[in-house]
């Protein structure tokens, strides 16, 4: 028995709910059974590695927020172990009641999502990870003022929300969670965007509401803040924008990231030199500019790679209409087809892009006809494909060494 104990991934902890003060247990994963792998942009965790293969259906990001069956209060796990940061503790004080008061409802938006969360099991599938998140998001939004809120907790656990419906999109649901007299999850949700109508229903509505948490969250850093903090955030909101689709906003953060970062990078080459010069800095600081000289400029190119990937969705967004427009042109000269494209306001790449592909074909004098979307994906994604094996020839190929020509360069 110990020794299952010991074996097992969770660990269960007695805690009183922060809000009614009710003991209730509640569980984690033991971080030492599994690391995350893969990694997407924005921090989500696509696969982890488990010391045991039979724990791979584990998501440990189930148990971040945690529920009291109580007075349906959620947070996150670290509230209900005390560990609670004093400006939330001050605003939750003043909040309590009116939290208490509300989860009395049963037909309030607490009482109908909490009743379906169940936390004696010890597996917390998404769709009930994805409850206990939207009761937590519920409560950020709805018992604090605008000017009280914390984008830092919102912003957090909107996109933990979003990363859930990923999940689900992606992994698919074995269908078991079926929240009573409901025919389907979905249909469960849809019933509670009623009592809640800013509640997000997939993935693009929490990746929208948690950017605007995160760009108040931007906007609340001082000028001289950790610079390095605030160029992470601008990466983050350039990813949750272009998953979004609003892409005109993700390139701005692309534009951003490289106005700071060069201009703090020259700032801290200057203050270098000067420092240097004088004899007036210490070894340590020598080596912290020099570090962060080196960031800079990983996210400067991290950004310049980024803003040729969304130029590239924006064409393809826009290749459509673009075409469409272009077949109009008569003739289609690249001239006039860029000149036209300018006028409907296309993005530049995609005005370009396109009177390139209406140069004249060889032996014509006008080009007459553009590959349709589906064509131009499928010729790019063999060309990508191409490149790809190319350039994972050339490296095997330099690994190898080429002893052959080596010998005949000698003769
Ligand atoms: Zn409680």
């Amino acid at each position: 028995m110990a020794d299952n104990l010991k074996n097992s991934p969770y660990v269960a902890v007695k805690v009183n709910c922060p809000v009614c003060e009710k003991e209730i247990v509640q569980r984690y994963v033991k971080s030492k059974f599994y690391q995350p792998v893969d990694i997407e942009k924005d921090h989500h965790v696509q696969t982890y590695k488990w010391v045991d293969e039979q724990y791979n259906h584990i998501r440990p990001e189930n148990y971040y927020i945690w529920y009291c069956p109580f007075c349906h209060f959620a947070d996150e796990n670290d509230v209900f172990r005390g560990k609670i940061d004093p400006m939330w503790k001050g605003r939750l004080d003043f909040i309590a009641e009116k939290i208490l008061k509300a989860g009395k409802d049963t037909e309030g938006f607490q009482a109908k999502v909490g009743n379906e969360i169940d936390i004696t099991r010890e597996l917390i599938v998404t769709e009930q990870a994805i409850l206990s998140h939207l009761l937590a998001c519920y409560i950020q939004e709805s018992f604090l003022t605008t000017n009280n809120r914390m984008p830092h907790k919102a912003s957090r656990f909107f996109l933990r929300l979003a990363w859930l419906y990923r999940e689900r999109a992606t992994l698919g649901s074995d269908g078991s969670f079926t929240p009573g007299q409901y025919l389907s999850f979905g249909d469960f949700l849809n019933a509670l965007k009623y009592i809640w109508p800013e509640m997000p229903l997939n993935e693009n509505d929490a990746l929208r509401s948690a950017s605007v948490y995160y760009v108040d969250l931007l906007n609340q850093s001082g000028k001289d803040d950790d610079i390095k903090k605030e160029i992470t955030l601008m990466f983050l909101l350039l990813d949750l924008f272009r998953r979004t689709g609003d892409l005109d906003e993700a390139y701005g953060y692309v534009r951003s990231i490289f106005t700071l970062a060069m201009k703090r990078r020259q700032a801290t080459k200057t203050m270098l030199d000067k420092g240097v010069h004088s004899g007036q800095l210490s070894a340590q600081q020598i080596e912290q500019m020099q570090g962060l000289i080196t960031w800079l400029t990983n996210a400067i190119d991290d950004a310049s790679s980024e803003g040729d990937a969304v130029n590239e969705a924006i064409f393809w967004k826009e290749y459509e209409s673009a075409r469409d427009i272009a077949l109009t042109c008569n003739p289609m000269l690249p001239t006039k087809v860029v000149e036209v494209l300018r006028e409907k306001e296309f993005h530049e790449i995609t005005a370009r892009k396109v009177a390139n592909m209406c140069r004249p074909p060889k032996g014509k004098k006008v080009a007459t006809d553009l590959p349709t979307l589906e064509v131009l994906r499928e010729k790019d994604r063999q060309m990508k494909q191409a490149r790809m094996s190319q350039s994972s020839a050339d490296e095997q190929q330099e690994q190898e060494g080429t002893p052959e020509s080596g010998d005949s360069g000698a003769n």
